[in-house]
């Protein structure tokens, strides 16, 4: 055993992988609400937010709400009843429908398609965007073409061609929903993300590009759909001198106080995404040299660089396994692997992170349906796939890791990340 990388001395500082860069106005509207005693779920940074957040995703409409996962559940909601027409109470709006949904993605992506009772079949990621693969979903079609719901997700702000996406869903009738949580501000062709879906979900979630500290939003070009979900989001109240009540609804609006930190966040969405894109370029240029390549950037696309992630070739691996809660390695000269480089960003009180962990590797996914381009499968575990079937996502989860992204990191910062992941490869 041999260590590496042992005098780098540690951050006084924490590293975070991203953290809220704040900026003044924030706390303007935060004390223009309680000036106006607006303390409540309603009042003008709602509705300003509310503008804002449209225009900037090229929408028409936004519905503000506490987060992106509920943002996300009216979205699926609003999805399901439009196919499948309203649910009994008790039934969830996609009883028992499969759902062809991104595989290496957060959770909340599609935590709400099994609230609202559905299936997730998860379609596999392409190596050359790592987002949702098309190919893919075209298999997924063919396997079931009588799916009508599709839940895709841009990841780390990267986006893939969610305009492929969109024209074969469009092809076999069925409805896409972008979760563009991670993606504000990008664009592909010059449209923004988050206006590709037929309903689109952003978050400000305290790590993301800009923040509320949390909140989200509903997108849609379709007033109907956003005044139901206005509806919905407030207890779903019919316009009556009472309570009166024709259909379950939800607490999920946004504070007004939340939405007078985004509405400070919004002007400095561009600078944030300037200081990512120069953490990702920076990042690039060290590594030259090195086994690895930095997360792709797709032709036509302008990610927001929200998080700088890489990965490492194949044959610079060094021997890594993972069960589902712990991680070995045996150390290598010449070679590295995430769970080293991650001990190492670590080890000078900097914050890295795995891959986000594909859904089908998922203890709770495990017999759920997995379609990639040669096949589909179930995958019980991280070891076996169906015969044939070759799994980028596993892939791209077992070499790569999320590197430290925060604005505030100086490039002197920077270039001790780099040294340290530099000296995992000696
Ligand atoms: C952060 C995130 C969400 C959830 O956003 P919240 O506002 O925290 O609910 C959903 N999907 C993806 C891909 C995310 O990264």
């Amino acid at each position: 055993m041999f260590i590496k990388n042992k005098d780098i001395k540690p951050f006084e500082k924490k590293v975070w992988l991203a953290s809220p860069t704040m900026h003044g106005d924030e706390l303007k509207w935060m004390t223009d609400a309680f000036e106006k005693n607006w303390m409540t779920t309603a009042g003008d940074n709602v509705n300003e937010l509310e503008k804002i957040a449209a225009e900037s995703a090229q929408m028409k409409y936004a519905v503000a709400l506490c987060n992106c996962t509920a943002a996300l559940h009216l979205c699926v909601k609003l999805a399901g009843e439009k196919l499948y027409g309203k649910p009994m109470i008790g039934h969830g709006a996609l009883e028992g429908k499969r759902v062809f949904c991104s595989d290496m993605t957060f959770d909340a992506t599609l935590n709400p398609v099994v609230y609202e009772g559905g299936i997730p079949v998860f379609i596999d990621t392409e190596a050359s965007s790592w987002n949702m693969d098309s190919v893919a979903l075209e298999k997924a079609f063919e396997l079931y073409p009588d799916v009508k719901l599709v839940v895709c997700a841009e990841l780390y702000g990267f986006p893939g061609r969610i305009d492929i996406i969109k024209s074969i869903c469009e092809k076999h009738g069925a409805l896409l929903i972008e979760d563009a949580a991670e993606a504000m501000g990008a664009t592909l062709n010059g449209k923004q993300c988050g206006s590709f879906g037929d309903y689109s979900a952003v978050s400000y979630n305290g790590n993301k590009i800009i923040t509320g500290s949390s909140g989200g939003c509903l997108l849609t070009n379709d007033i109907e759909v956003a005044n139901k979900a206005r509806k919905w989001s407030t207890q779903a109240r019919e316009a009556a001198a009472w309570y009166q009540h024709e259909e379950v609804g939800y607490n999920y609006r946004i504070s007004n106080v939340v939405a007078g930190v985004v509405r400070g966040q919004y002007p400095y969405l561009s600078e944030h995404i300037a200081q990512k894109k120069a953490i990702y370029e920076r990042y690039k240029e060290g590594f030259k040299g090195l086994p690895l390549t930095m997360n792709p950037i797709v032709d036509g696309t302008v990610p927001n660089y929200w998080l700088s992630a890489c990965i490492i070739d194949k044959d610079a691996m060094c021997k890594q396994v993972r069960d589902d809660k712990t991680a070995l390695y045996i150390p290598e000269h010449g070679k590295s692997c995430p769970t080293e480089i991650l001990e190492a960003i670590s080890s000078i009180n900097a914050e890295g992170r795995p891959i986000w962990k594909p859904m089908h590797m998922q203890p709770m996914y495990r017999m759920h349906e997995f379609i990639t381009q040669t096949g589909s499968g179930r995958a019980k575990t991280n070891a076996y796939i169906k015969g044939g079937v070759e799994d980028i996502g596993a892939d791209i989860f077992d070499r790569g890791l999320c590197l430290p992204s925060d604005n505030k990191m100086t490039p002197e910062i920077q270039d001790k990340v780099i040294e340290i992941i530099r000296g995992c490869f000696e």
